[in-house]
């Protein structure tokens, strides 16, 4: 069969895309059923390699990298793989960090694998060591001692880094990121009951890391620069019930609020506003986005925009270097979440090990955690021109569900208070479900969650 006769299948909910006659029966990266593929256009896919005793190095511990260099080894018994990581510590659940932060989770339960498992999968784990950079011609990287280092593949998955605002102060005592294990035992160290704590910037981060500070007791202000929170994930409306229940938590939210400068002798001691208000504050938490850590392959020459540009094998402009998590783009989308970071870990991981594997793309989904209001926001929530058709209702006063729609098709969807229809959405859009024939019923949203209930 040549390659072009081959048929192709792409899984709705990892992106992961399969060859052969018949979708697989369950998804070799994130196990899902048989139902959840669907057949797309074939492109051609290099050829498998037998895997070798190659040496495999991944950049950076998060999800993404220990994916990769798990992968590797599923798929690679006689592969030497390398795992350094900047920060020094077992690799943990970054994104439970708010959690920890709310006092609801110990941090006992972050780790993301046991001690032993190093030693199980046979990875050399190099702790609390930065590349410093990479020797392209030598396929070698260079690590902060002076040391080089040899690869035949490498796997970047180097993160993000927290986006400092260009405002004097910066620099203060009181004023601290949420990225790392490391900030929220600096924060926690510092906040006492009833502390001012301001955040700069009302994305997902901000929220999640205000609702932890009012569990623990402080006065919390959340500042956003646009005109509602949220907004590469929410729409107005949304926004609007999501500030709500913020108020019932006791945390002021201030809209089109553009910080000047941050004030203190020494410690953090206020936040001056362009509008001339000044809000007291004993703790400042930068919460206003972040970049990828991209700066290694962009010195070494290699192509970046948002992050590390990478085609659907998750390779970079350099063909022995996979780029994977908040650090890559693929397709124009820097995703910045988890699942998508782990699913590309693993897909890198595959390829690295000589099985041509290709990432689909997934549609772009963010939840809340701490604030004690579910939330689901996925694919597009905003239109971005005229051809898109939204259905809305605030079901029981305080909740809020929108429906996307574009050609009949369903695209994007917010839901706050009940996610009950999250499977049922996340199917539909991945599937890129034709709803038109409901839509010309002219359907309420009571309509569309019954018709997707019933999917
Ligand atoms: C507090 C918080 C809560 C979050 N909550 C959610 C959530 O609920 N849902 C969700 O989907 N996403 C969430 N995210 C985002 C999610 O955590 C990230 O998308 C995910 O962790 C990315 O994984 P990664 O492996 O690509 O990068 P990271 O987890 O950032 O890991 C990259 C690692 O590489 C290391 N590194 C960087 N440069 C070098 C170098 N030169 N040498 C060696 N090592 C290096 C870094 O130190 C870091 O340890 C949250 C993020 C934060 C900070």
């Amino acid at each position: 069969m040549s390659p072009s006769d081959e048929k192709a299948w792409r899984c709705s909910v990892c992106g992961y895309i399969h060859y052969g006659d018949t979708a697989p029966e369950a998804c070799t990266i994130c196990n899902t059923k048989s139902i959840d593929f669907k057949r797309i256009e074939v492109a051609i896919r290099p050829e498998a390699r037998a895997p070798g005793k190659e040496r495999v190095l991944v950049i950076g511990a998060g999800i993404a990298g220990i994916s990769a260099a798990e992968e590797v080894r599923n798929h690679a018994p006689e592969a030497e793989i390398i795992l350094i990581a900047k920060e020094d510590e077992f690799p943990y659940y970054r994104i439970n960090l708010t959690r920890l932060l709310a006092g609801e989770i110990e941090e006992q339960v972050l780790p993301l694998r046991p001690t032993d498992w190093f030693e199980t999968y046979r990875i050399e784990f190099m702790k609390g060591v930065a590349v410093k950079d990479l020797v392209l011609a030598e396929k070698a990287l260079r690590i902060e001692d002076g040391t080089v280092i040899q690869y035949d593949k490498l796997i970047v998955a180097t993160g993000a880094h927290p986006s400092i605002p260009p405002l004097a102060g910066t620099g203060l005592d009181g004023v601290f990121t949420a990225q790392t294990i490391e900030d929220a035992r600096d924060i926690l160290n510092t906040i006492k009951p009833g502390a001012n704590v301001v955040c700069i910037g009302g994305g997902i981060l901000g929220l999640e890391a205000a609702g932890a500070m009012a569990k623990r007791g402080c006065h919390v202000t959340v500042l956003e620069a646009f005109d509602y929170l949220m907004p590469r994930q929410m729409n107005p409306a949304g926004s609007e019930v999501l500030k709500k229940h913020l108020g019932t938590l006791g945390i002021e939210v201030l809209t089109s609020a553009m910080s000047d400068c941050l004030v203190g002798d020494g410690h953090i001691s206020g936040v001056h506003l362009k509008r001339g208000m000044l809000i007291p504050a004993d703790v400042v938490l930068l919460t206003a986005g972040d970049r990828a850590n991209a700066e290694l392959l962009q010195a070494a020459g290699l192509a970046v925009n948002k992050g590390v540009l990478v085609d659907n094998f998750l390779r970079t402009s350099n063909p022995d270097i996979y780029a994977v998590g908040d650090v890559a783009e693929h397709d124009g989308i820097r995703y910045g979440a988890w699942a998508a970071a782990m699913y590309q870990g693993k897909i890198a991981g595959m390829n690295a090990a000589g099985i041509p594997t290709e990432f689909g793309g997934i549609p772009r989904s963010h939840m809340l955690k701490v604030l004690g209001k579910p939330m689901l926001s996925i694919g597009v929530v905003t239109p971005p021109d005229g051809s898109y058709h939204m259905i809305e209702d605030h079901p029981d006063n305080n909740g809020y569900r929108m429906f996307m729609f574009r050609d009949g098709c369903i695209v994007g969807c917010l839901l706050i208070g009940k996610l009950k229809l999250l499977k049922a959405v996340r199917k539909a859009i991945q599937a890129r479900s034709n709803l038109s024939e409901l839509l010309g019923q002219k359907p309420t949203a009571q309509d569309v969650a019954d018709f997707l209930s019933a999917m």
